[in-house]
């Protein structure tokens, strides 16, 4: 019986059990209209509907669904319409959607992701329901070295980085960020990162705030992240 409930269970249903497990982490409408109209099961062949991460392939994982609303939460009085996002190793492309719904009809969003797999797959899974958005230009997937940021479409009002990185941000990613803006990235060690938002006061002037405890796989090139194990 259970296990019928289980396979039955959909996005709806999976939004509502976040609402109830993190309701002071998940409260912001446009971010729950975000991840209501986004379905995991799009993005994700197994447990799409588990708040856990989930293996892609290619040593990359589909963050969990708290994870993503944590991260739509800490920039949500910046996802509005019209707001340019870069997001950085946009794997699954789940959360690269989701930006891209918060900031529609005249917004940008850039995902950069570096395995030309995961680009392929990401796009096919946003083509299932959300054709409009490449159609229109407001979202697309760029395969290249997210390191290095995406110049052409600089500056972001966001930037959200999906993989973790030791200590130092990489430069030209805080050279992208608008003054107003915002970057989230995961800053540490190998299995444990804090969440830090750096938003750029002034144009040299960032202010840091560690938000909380995330495990990411690191943001490096494709060779190393091929030959993990
Ligand atoms: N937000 C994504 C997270 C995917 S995991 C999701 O929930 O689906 C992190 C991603 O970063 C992986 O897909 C990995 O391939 C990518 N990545 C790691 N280093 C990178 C780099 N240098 N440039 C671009 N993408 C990178």
């Amino acid at each position: 019986m259970t296990l019928r409930l289980r396979s039955n269970k959909d996005q709806y249903e999976l939004v509502d059990e976040l609402r109830q497990n993190y309701h002071n982490r998940l409260k912001s409408e446009n971010v729950i209209q975000a991840l209501l109209a986004v379905d995991r099961a799009d993005f994700c062949a197994t447990d799409s509907y588990k708040d856990a991460p989930q293996d892609i392939g290619f040593n990359a994982t589909i963050s969990a669904p708290h994870m993503h609303a944590s991260a739509l939460e800490f920039l949500a009085d910046k996802l509005i319409p019209g707001a340019r996002v870069l997001d950085i190793g946009s794997g699954s492309g789940y959360l690269t959607a989701c930006f891209a719904k918060m900031v529609e009809p005249n917004g940008r969003v850039v995902g950069v992701e570096h395995i030309p797999d995961l680009v392929n797959i990401s796009l096919l899974s946003i083509e299932k329901h959300h054709q409009g958005l490449l159609d229109s230009g407001v979202l697309k997937i760029i395969r290249s070295d997210g390191r290095l940021g995406y110049g052409p479409d600089a500056p972001y009002d966001i930037i959200h980085v999906g993989a973790a990185v030791k200590k130092d941000v990489p430069k030209e990613l805080l050279d992208q960020l608008a003054i107003g803006g915002r970057m989230l990235i995961p800053v540490g060690g190998k299995r444990v990162q804090e969440f830090v938002c750096y938003d750029k006061i002034g144009p040299n002037k960032i202010k840091k705030k560690k938000m909380v405890t995330v495990s990411f796989v690191p943001l490096t090139s494709q060779e190393e992240q091929l030959s993990l194990t």
